[in-house]
């Protein structure tokens, strides 16, 4: 069967993937995104949006995300609720395998954000859903009025220690530094809650139980001494990493696998571009990813249609 034939190909239904769409759309592009999961990408899991100009204060990562689907749907930008599982290149274009379907495209841009690190410790892997978990705002509920450890000194880490603070009886905010790396604002914050006790200088060597989540083995790393701490949950939030794989043989990525681009998102692959956290950037913001889809989605229109875009 022959394959359909797209001009723009967006890979991911983030924040980045929204707005290239959005900007090559009404550049005159007819682009297609392509996402496995709802539209909305880390904006689902993130409690409030701050930091993003003319937003209001405290406005829960879902609100943001129903303005995002009303714009796309007025705009009638298509969406296709289906993962790609392989790109080739061909003398004729891109060729994009989705799940169901095969599509010839003239331009790529890869938008597919990054995922929560592991630990690589033993009972993390067995006890997902069984009370380890990646994501506070999606499962912190489920430990209402019990203990609970969180994992990391980051802004995530301190995002999801605060956002469990209100749920939760304890929070332990488990650290394998004696600093934090989160922003000054949310440290000062964290600190100023009576239920979150820092546990520093630490690492987690096990979580263990019996089907669920029953505690942790800590290391001390000063102290050189190990420690049990009970707990009905782990929310681990140690950083994030690209979801690369399927792009590493066609475009280049530093060795952390984020894909390389120029400032106007054209990654070594001449009509494929990234934006958002899949891409080697400096900052990892929400305003950050939104402006590098504007620019990659007017890229593509600029390299697809040569018409002049004001640098
Ligand atoms: P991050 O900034 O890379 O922090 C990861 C944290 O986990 C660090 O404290 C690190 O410790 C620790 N860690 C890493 N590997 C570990 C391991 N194997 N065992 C124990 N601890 C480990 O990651 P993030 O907090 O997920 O943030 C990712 C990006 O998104 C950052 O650029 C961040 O600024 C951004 N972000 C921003 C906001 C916001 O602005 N509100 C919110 C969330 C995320 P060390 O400190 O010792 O390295």
């Amino acid at each position: 069967m022959p394959a359909k034939n797209i001009d723009l190909t967006i890979i991911g239904g983030g924040i980045a993937g929204i707005s290239a769409a959005i900007y090559s759309h009404r550049a005159g592009l007819n682009p297609i995104i392509f996402e496995k999961n709802v539209l909305g990408g880390q904006l689902l899991y993130i409690d409030t949006v701050d930091n993003y100009p003319a937003v209001y204060p405290h406005t829960p990562g879902i609100k943001f995300v129903d303005v995002l689907n009303s714009t796309l749907q007025e705009f009638k930008v298509n969406f296709i609720n289906e993962s790609v599982e392989k790109v080739e290149l061909s003398d004729n274009g891109i060729v994009i395998y989705s799940e169901n379907d095969t599509y010839l495209s003239q331009a790529l841009i890869i938008a597919t954000g990054a995922k929560p690190k592991r630990l690589g410790i033993e009972g993390e892997d067995l006890l997902i859903g069984k009370g380890v978990s990646f994501c506070a705002i999606c499962d912190g509920f489920f430990f209402k009025d019990k203990d609970v450890a969180v994992v990391g000194g980051g802004n995530s880490a301190v995002e999801e220690a605060l956002y469990l603070s209100h749920i939760c009886k304890k929070v332990y905010l488990i650290h394998r530094r004696d600093k934090l790396r989160a922003l000054d604002y949310l440290q000062k914050e964290l600190f100023s809650k009576n239920n979150v006790e820092l546990v520093w200088n630490t690492t987690v060597e096990k979580i263990y139980g019996e089907g669920r989540v029953e505690g942790v083995v800590l290391k001390n790393l000063v102290e050189d001494k190990k420690i049990n701490f009970s707990v009905s949950a782990v929310f681990i939030a140690i950083g994030i990493e690209p979801v690369t794989e399927i792009f590493k043989s066609i475009v280049d990525t530093d060795r952390d696998g984020y894909i390389i681009t120029d400032e106007w998102m054209h990654t070594s692959r001449k009509l494929i571009y990234a934006c958002g956290d899949c891409r080697r950037r400096p900052l990892r913001q929400l305003i950050t990813a939104a402006s590098e889809g504007a620019i990659a989605g007017l890229s593509a229109y600029k390299d697809l249609r040569g018409n002049y875009i004001s640098q």
